[in-house]
């Protein structure tokens, strides 16, 4: 569609000669309950101003038709203005009003109002997701971050509705079956940030109060929401704590007071990422309302998001990028000030340790493959903007900012945060503007800081360099820094000697700068070689630790012996990267899991250690080994699970693993005698997503049928199930159903997100490659027809779901480079996912040859 894409260049020149007032909008949602009706009705009226009186710009609008558009009282006609995408304004004057009315679409994509039916009770919910740039599916709009205006939003929806905005309402009017809904205006947001949540949702409130230095009284009303049938399950109370732990937290540390007025957080279902910040009015993933038991690390997990969201009120809402460019400024602080606030502020004090097991690994993936960029990155358009929420702008953000607290020190960079809000309130801002007041606050010089940490791409490696005498004492001690560029790092040496009753404890530590390829340590000659040395011990930087022999064998008999759980943390983080360099036979790394995952304590290192070993069985093993291999997982797996205190989360974890593992006849039966309660582990509750996932494991391996999966929907016949059948479906090792699974999401774009993603993520089971290799010639060939299209979102699925994975060989290899060499002009943001996807299989192809030997 023309005008579907906005590049840098046009919002550039939009900013360049309009100012916009204000915005009024109103959705009137009563059709949403007849699922025969497509459209709603969306009027917007826009207050602007020009500097540029008799030039032609457009206002943004993806919907299927305009009924009507007035600028300053004249008529303009759709069948020439509007092009699907964009109206065109063809003179302006200096004062502005525009008026459109439309018939917007419902969304199943999760992009824009999405409509949503609960097969528990037949009761719809609909709810906004935006960013970047999907406002304009529900209303015409300026569509970028940078002209921001206060919004005032009518919304009209059936009588037995509740309706949620950014700001409170003012008043609701009968009007026989409907409901109207008018709201305050909003503060000055941009435009991705606005946000309408409508159904019968479930609410629970309750109050957060603070005096503030200037001795008034902050008052935020608090609400949390959740669709009526999930209420049984939704614990309020926990998410209220959390959320006033981070308000005190963020009151203290910001010196701002939040600026919103009221907090709801509304828990929405098909959900396409984990959570959105709009000010005011948080939309999270209905999976963090947990229906069956879940582990620590899971209640962990939805603490870091609300902090995360919680951190965006002010980075990001209150001070916004420019443009996609700078994204990173408020996704790398709110992804730094997640952990942060949670170790500071919450019972969830192992937060940096996730982050360096979970969050740096998903960094160093992602800065490794060759579309990596730098953190403050190069976004030529929408397309790029979409792709760029990855794990640079994230995770590899905020470990750069963990660094730069240990450069800086914490006074003087919340010291410079807290200027920053105060110059930049409701504005938005560029690199430039962040540096500045963290150079007056620390008195430093970051030039240098910002070109190495924030403008170059790539991950260094640390490598240390012992020469010794004959006593075996420290000669000389270098960190050897590889990478295309060295950069300056802060970083701890750990030095590590087993202890009287054999575990590995610290000796010594000492924190230093490191520059250029090799920087000698003086101050550890003449001390005895350790038993490990530890390079960025206690994660200050971000780089790939390696280690020199001795550590090495080391770990192979005791990395489950070091007993301070982030240093265990890094070595695992540490051996998960030599295998996937192709530096340690994947075997060896399996070995370590199933020799020591059984005494790890931290249970979200002990989650990601079995998604590790599953992904490396499944592509990194050598496929000769990987029979053997699999049986060998399975055992552990088994092993442990009994092993496991009765109830703990470690037990269920293990089972789990063993549902993924699964792989002889005696395993499946007892997977079978849990479902059928038959086989009883003491202390394991076989609970409905229990139950989905061993479902899943037979389905896979052909052991459970079409009847008694339907069966066990009848059960459970909620969302959740419904999903969780698909994928069972479509992952039965039948050519029928992967046929079916392919063409449900090829042929046709009926499916809402949750299903498509449901539907691949059963078609494409690393068990039976056999049936799925057949359809990687039609993936390549429709590929670019999908991506012309599909909503990016789907899209986006679509090609990294369907992208052959598992099949890996050099056949594959050499299909995506086919198709990378016949398509140079393809969409860059759909190269840039299959040139991803090809780099993950060419990984592991050495990977697999390193496990051969
Ligand atoms: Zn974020």
């Amino acid at each position: 569609m023309p005008g579907k894409n906005l590049s840098r260049e046009e919002a550039q020149q939009r900013a360049d000669i309009l100012s916009v007032d204000s915005y009024r909008v109103h959705l009137d949602v009563t059709s949403a309950v007849d699922p025969a009706a497509a459209t709603f009705r969306s009027t917007t009226t826009i207050t602007f101003r020009s500097s540029a009186p008799g030039t032609a710009t457009f206002v943004d609008l993806l919907a299927p038709a305009v009924r009507s558009a007035t600028l300053n009282g004249r008529a303009l006609d759709p069948g020439t203005a509007f092009d699907g995408a964009r109206i065109t304004l063809d003179t302006l004057a200096e004062q502005n009003v525009l008026v459109v009315e439309a018939d917007c679409a419902y969304s199943r994509t999760g992009e824009g109002l999405h409509r949503f039916v609960d097969p528990a009770d037949g009761e719809t919910y609909l709810y906004t997701h935006y960013e970047p740039a999907d406002a304009r599916r529900v209303f015409a709009t300026f569509e970028q971050p940078d002209l921001k205006a206060p919004f005032s939003f009518t919304v009209t929806a059936p009588a037995a509705w509740d309706v949620y905005h950014n700001a409170a309402h003012e008043e609701i009017t009968d009007q026989g079956a409907a409901r109207v809904w008018r709201f305050a205006p909003t503060e000055p947001i941009s435009t991705y940030l606005t946000a309408v949540v409508a159904g019968p949702y479930h609410v629970e409130r309750d109050h957060y109060r603070r005096r503030l230095a200037d001795g008034s009284t902050l008052e935020i009303p608090l609400a949390a929401t959740c669709r009526r049938s999930l209420a049984p399950y939704f614990d309020a109370d926990e998410i209220f704590t959390v959320t006033k732990q981070g308000l005190d937290f963020f009151h203290e540390e910001f010196d701002f007071p939040y600026p919103f007025g009221k907090y709801d957080q509304c828990f929405v279902p098909e959900y396409n990422i984990g959570a959105m910040e709009n000010p005011g009015c948080v939309t999270f993933r209905e999976d963090f309302v947990f229906r069956s038991k879940v582990t620590e690390a899971a209640y962990e997990g939805r603490a870091n998001v609300i902090l995360h969201e919680m951190a965006h009120m002010w980075f990001g809402d209150l001070v916004t990028m420019k443009w996609w460019d700078d994204l990173w400024l408020k996704e790398s602080f709110a992804d730094f000030m997640g952990s942060f606030s949670q170790i500071e502020a919450t019972r969830y004090r192992s937060a940096w340790i996730t982050f360096a097991n979970k969050r740096k690994a998903w960094a160093y993936r992602q800065d490794q493959f060759p579309t990596t960029h730098p953190i403050t990155a190069d976004i030529r358009d929408l397309e790029d903007a979409k792709l760029n929420f990855d794990g640079i702008t994230y995770a590899k953000g905020a470990s750069v900012l963990k660094q730069l607290v240990a450069y800086v020190g914490r006074d003087a960079f919340f010291a410079g945060v807290r200027q920053y809000f105060k110059r930049h309130a409701y504005g938005n801002t560029v690199l430039g503007d962040l540096l500045d007041v963290l150079e007056q606050t620390s008195g430093r010089d970051l030039t240098a800081w910002s070109g190495a940490w924030l403008q170059t791409a790539g991950v260094n490696s640390l490598t240390p360099q012992l020469t010794c005498d004959a006593e075996g004492r420290i000669t000389e001690f270098a960190v050897v820094q590889d990478g295309a560029t060295p950069r300056p790092h802060r970083i701890a040496i750990g030095l590590y000697d087993r202890d009287a009753v054999g575990a590995l404890v610290r000796t010594h530590r000492i924190e230093l700068d490191v520059h250029g390829t090799r920087t000698v340590v003086p101050e550890l000659a003449g001390l005895p070689r350790p038993a490990l040395v530890l390079l960025n011990d206690d994660d200050l930087t971000y780089c790939k630790i390696r280690f020199d022999d001795r550590s090495l064998e080391t770990l192979r008999d005791g990395l489950g012996e070091i007993t301070d759980g982030l240093a265990r943390a890094l070595a695992w983080s540490a051996v998960w990267n030599l295998t996937r360099d192709g530096l340690m036979p994947t075997r060896d790394y399996l070995a370590l899991v199933l020799r020591f995952a059984g005494q790890e304590s931290g249970i979200g290192v002990l989650q990601s250690l079995h998604q590790q070993a599953k992904l490396a069985l499944d592509v990194y093993a050598d496929p000769a080994w990987r029979p053997e291999g699999a049986q060998l997982l399975a055992e552990g797996a088994l092993r442990e699970l009994r092993a496991a205190a009765p109830g703990s989360d470690h037990q269920l974890a293990w089972a789990r693993f063993l549902a993924q593992t699964a792989h002889e006849e005696e395993q499946f039966r007892l997977l079978r005698g849990l479902l059928a309660g038959t086989a009883r582990i003491d202390g394991l509750e076989v609970d409905q997503d229990l139950r989905w996932l061993l479902w899943l494991a037979l389905a896979a391996a052909g052991k459970a049928g079409a009847e008694e999966l339907n069966a066990e929907l009848a059960a459970d016949n909620t969302a959740s199930g419904k999903q969780h059948l698909t994928e069972c479906l479509a992952a039965l090792p039948t050519a029928g159903a992967k046929a079916a699974a392919w063409s449900a999401v090829i042929d046709s774009d009926e499916l809402p997100n949750a299903l498509v993603e449901a539907q691949i993520s059963g078609f494409n089971q690393p068990g039976r490659r056999d049936l799925t290799v057949g359809y990687t010639e039609r993936y390549f060939a429709l590929l670019e027809e999908i991506w012309s299209q599909r909503s990016i979102e789907i899209a986006m699925r679509i090609v990294g779901g369907f992208f052959p994975r598992y099949q890996t060989d050099e056949r594959t290899l050499a299909a995506a480079d086919a198709w990378l060499t016949g398509h140079p002009s393809a969409a860059p943001a759909l190269r840039r996912l299959v040139l991803e996807c090809h780099d993950d299989l060419a990984r592991a192809l050495r990977a697999q040859a390193c496990d051969r030997g």
